[in-house]
């Protein structure tokens, strides 16, 4: 059976010879690894269109023991990625959550969406990084079945408070009066308002927030915390994007 659908290569592997292996955010077929005929020839069509971040159409069969993608139709390939080596780690960082969350064998193209999205905006300088990462990291949680309960305190139903307390292993939202000893993130209701707002919003207006500067930081700190206590597992392009920032 063959395969034409969009995607965006989120994964480069080292093979030996002329094919290249990489792993694609399909829309229609999610996650899959495929072999690129020929991609490692030099002045080979494909080689362009299977690099990492490249947005493109591609035609893929499943060959004896693998996928196999002949063609490729380049859209996009974010190359102002490559001139800014944070915004490169974040980049990285933003395809690896792809890598662990998106689907395999089914529809992703809300995964698919909200990626391309992040990529551009970050190449473009629309929103700051650290905004970009947060929706990255709690929109795809939310995609993938980790949406958290933001909608009022878990304890009173109380659905606003001066500051609120979330807890990153529970995924529930407590006010000053019901927060006792489970684990908690402090959070101003700004930063709670942003959180509903990247959790619940459409699609379409999903980056059309904003926060005071000091914020982002506490945003994304708690969006991170959240994700890596969901997940129990370390990213390892979110190590290095820390380490250079
Ligand atoms: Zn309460």
């Amino acid at each position: 059976m063959r395969m034409n659908t969009e995607g965006l290569i989120i994964k480069e592997h080292k093979t030996n010879g002329d094919d290249r292996l990489v792993t694609v955010l399909t829309k229609d077929y999610g996650v899959l690894r495929a072999f690129v005929r020929g991609a490692q020839r030099l002045k080979s069509r494909t080689q362009c269109g299977s690099q990492m971040f490249s947005y493109a159409d591609f035609s893929i069969y499943r060959g004896k023991d693998a996928y196999v993608i002949d063609e490729i139709q380049t859209k996009e390939i974010f190359f102002d990625l490559r001139n800014d080596i944070g915004k490169l780690a974040l980049a990285q960082y933003f395809c690896e959550l792809q890598y662990e969350l998106a689907p395999q064998e089914s529809d992703a193209a809300d995964f698919l969406r909200l990626t391309l999205n992040c990529l551009y905006m970050l190449s473009k300088n629309k929103r700051p990084e650290l905004q970009l990462k947060a929706i990255a990291e709690l929109r795809t949680l939310s995609l993938a079945g980790y949406m958290p309960d933001l909608v009022a305190c878990d304890g009173c139903g109380k659905f606003e408070d001066d500051v609120m307390y979330f807890g990153t292993y529970d995924g529930h939202l407590y006010c000053s009066e019901c927060v006792d000893d489970v684990p908690c993130e402090e959070l101003p209701l700004s930063v709670v308002t942003a959180m509903r707002y990247i959790c619940y919003s459409q699609p379409e207006k999903l980056f059309s927030f904003t926060l005071g500067e000091e914020n982002y930081p506490i945003l994304s700190d708690v969006c991170e915390k959240y994700l890596l206590n969901q997940t129990n597992r370390k990213y390892k392009t979110l190590d290095f994007y820390k380490s250079i920032t």
